[in-house]
């Protein structure tokens, strides 16, 4: 396994978990996989809202936690976004038809509970509360990479 560390970031408000985002969705391509970590809170939803903002600038984008997956639609990508908070087994990931998405970005919140679906390369965004000041988050971006 290689692991291309991308970003390693520190943010201070929301809007510059956003535009971390903003940034990254130049970088991403039809059929790429974005696995998302960190705890309740951490800014998920927000970095994806930045990379939606680029890709599918029309969506509406929420964290899909009831409905399991959103889809959205831009003008020449489509972005699956996952909430996998409520998936605990396999057969969860089955039913909401995890393995049926291609020709899409996939984006996924809570990749803790899907670490064994997760494809053999993808960019890992984790995002790490600070304990001790509210606002600040630790962002990391890294390409991992199975080696052939
Ligand atoms: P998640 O999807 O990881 O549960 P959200 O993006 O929905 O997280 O929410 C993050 C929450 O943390 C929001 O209430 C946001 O205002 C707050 N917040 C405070 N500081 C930051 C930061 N630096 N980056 C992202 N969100 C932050
Ligand atoms: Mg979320």
């Amino acid at each position: 396994m290689k692991e291309t560390l991308l970003l390693n970031q520190i943010t201070y408000t929301p809007e510059e978990t956003y535009q971390c985002g903003v940034d990254f969705a130049s970088k991403v391509n039809n059929g790429d996989f974005i696995a998302l970590f960190g705890d309740l809170g951490a800014g998920k939803t927000h970095f994806i809202k930045g990379i939606a903002s680029v890709l599918t600038p029309a969506a509406h984008v929420q964290s899909p936690t009831y409905s399991i997956v959103k889809t959205y639609q831009g003008p020449n990508v489509t972005l699956c976004h996952f909430d996998m908070y409520r998936i605990t087994s396999e057969d969860d990931l089955i039913s909401c038809g995890f393995f049926d998405y291609e020709n899409c970005i996939i984006a996924t919140e809570w990749s803790e509970n899907i670490e064994y679906a997760l494809p053999s390369s993808y960019y890992r965004v984790n995002i790490q509360k600070d304990d001790t000041a509210s606002n600040t988050r630790m962002l990391t971006i890294s390409l991992i990479q199975q080696e052939a």
